[in-house]
């Protein structure tokens, strides 16, 4: 029988999975494989990197699930055009399948691998599955995209029909799987990586009592309002089809985060220079004061604004924070301290287990002012204003910054009434030059 190969990446599940299925219809024996890419690991500063130990353990799980059915998970390490050079020659395929990828360096990565097998007769096929509409599929009327989320939104509902949702396959794909030899799953340490200390996991499954009330307990970073979905939603481990099927049933503000999740991957897909520039040239302007001394206090949670403290507190110890305390902290790094947003996005990079390109960039440059559909750049979020809205009662900031009021806690690093007028009045200068 012939061979095809299925390479999961942003897909890590044999459930609902689209290019999965076109493999396993193909005809052919579906041999999965999964690489581990030097190109992006090697870019990891932290050798306890949490992305890493996540994908470490879905591989585990996607390998134990696929010997239930008498195959297995092939997994290689190395630069992924040299690794397809070697697949390609044990195992001689007639097709590989994978689900598109949109990001910059993905969408390179591909197309080299594409043309590669191409040159060899073996064919590439590429499926939609990460999104419910690509970057291509939401466009003005003038074949334009969108820069404003809501007229996106608006469209993207129009162009949105519920047959999308049909799931791929049974969550049991009965093969047929590749049934000869598959190595066994490298030993984590091969990697290169140790496991990260105390790290658990948010749970796989739509939190459905969550969801109903989302609209209501969304903003309190105390309570458990939100879906803590973000990192499965990243690595594929949850089909984005049947987040938004619930969304539909249960809660219309929860489908317009899983659009802006969508509205984000667009933005980049079209404008990939957002990656390093303000969407908005003119922010590239911004005279930032970049205090080494004052970043270190912000990544460490000792700013002396307990609110700011806490989320970043929460991001070093447990790899997650709060969308609220997200935006307090970016607008505090910008606004407060005049820190340049690159310098706080590639920090959150480093530290999210969620981490995302394109959602973590929007959410800079909406901080910052400085993206598409932006927050006003005058608009300077006062930290105790958004801690007397949100955690009125500072349990949230008494869980994290457990010396808070007491002679431990630093006084704050700069003064906001100041902090605020010099930020208005740094970005005025920038953009009055236009
Ligand atoms: P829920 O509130 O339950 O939302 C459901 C899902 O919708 C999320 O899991 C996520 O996939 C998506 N979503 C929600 N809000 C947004 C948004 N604003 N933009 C894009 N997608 C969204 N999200 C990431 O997934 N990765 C990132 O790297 C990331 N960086 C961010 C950086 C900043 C400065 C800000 C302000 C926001 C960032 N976000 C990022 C968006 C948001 O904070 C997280 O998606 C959310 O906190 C994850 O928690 P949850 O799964 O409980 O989300």
């Amino acid at each position: 029988m012939s061979v095809n190969c299925f390479w999961f990446r942003r897909d890590l599940r044999l459930a609902d999975n689209k290019g999965l299925e076109a493999a396993l219809r193909s005809g052919g024996e579906v041999l999965p494989v999964f690489i581990f890419d030097t190109t992006i690991l090697k870019k990891l500063r932290d050798k306890s990197d949490r992305r890493v130990w996540f994908i470490y353990q879905a591989l585990v799980s996607l390998d134990a699930q696929l010997k239930s059915w008498g195959s297995g998970l092939l997994v290689e390490y190395g630069e992924p055009e040299a690794v397809w050079k070697k697949i390609v020659q044990q195992y001689r395929p007639e097709a590989v399948y994978t689900n598109r990828d949109y990001e910059p360096y993905a969408r390179e990565r591909d197309e080299r691998v594409g043309k590669w097998l191409a040159s060899k007769g073996i064919a590439f096929h590429d499926f939609k599955d990460q999104v419910i509409l690509e970057p291509s599929e939401v466009l003005k009327d003038n074949g334009t995209p969108y820069t404003v989320f809501t007229p996106y939104k608006k469209r993207w509902l129009s162009a949105f029909s519920k047959s999308m949702l049909a799931p791929a396959q049974s969550d049991k794909p009965e093969g047929p799987w590749y049934s000869g030899d598959i190595p066994e799953l490298m030993p984590y340490s091969r990697l290169g990586f140790s496991p990260p200390q105390d790290q658990d996991f948010p749970e796989r499954k739509i939190p459905l009592k969550i969801i109903e009330r989302y609209d209501q307990t969304r903003d309190f970073p105390a309570v458990a309002g939100t879906s803590r979905l973000s990192v499965h939603l990243r690595f594929g481990t949850l089909s984005i089809r049947k987040a938004v099927e619930m969304a539909l049933r249960l809660n219309d503000t929860w489908l317009s985060e899983l659009i802006w999740r969508e509205f984000y991957m667009m933005i980049l897909w079209h404008f990939p220079r957002v990656v390093g520039h303000a969407f908005r040239p003119e922010y590239d302007r911004i005279a930032w004061r970049n205090s080494e001394a004052d970043f270190k206090a912000w990544c460490e949670g000792r700013t002396g604004y307990p609110i700011v403290d806490a989320g970043m507190r929460e991001l070093a110890r447990t790899g997650f924070m709060h969308n609220r305390v997200r935006m307090i902290t970016a607008s505090f790094l910008t606004k407060h301290l005049l820190i340049d947003w690159r310098w706080g996005e590639a920090w959150f990079a480093e530290k999210l287990l969620d981490f995302d390109l394109s959602a973590n960039n929007g959410g800079w440059q909406w901080s910052a002012g400085c993206g598409c559909d932006a927050a006003p750049y005058f608009r300077v979020f006062s930290p105790d204003a958004q801690t007397a809205k949100f955690d009125a009662k500072a349990e949230y900031i008494r869980k994290w910054v457990p010396e808070w009021g007491t002679a431990a806690y630093p006084p704050p690093i700069v003064d906001h009434a100041l902090a605020r007028k010099r930020a208005i009045e740094v970005y005025q200068a920038a953009l009055k030059n236009e």
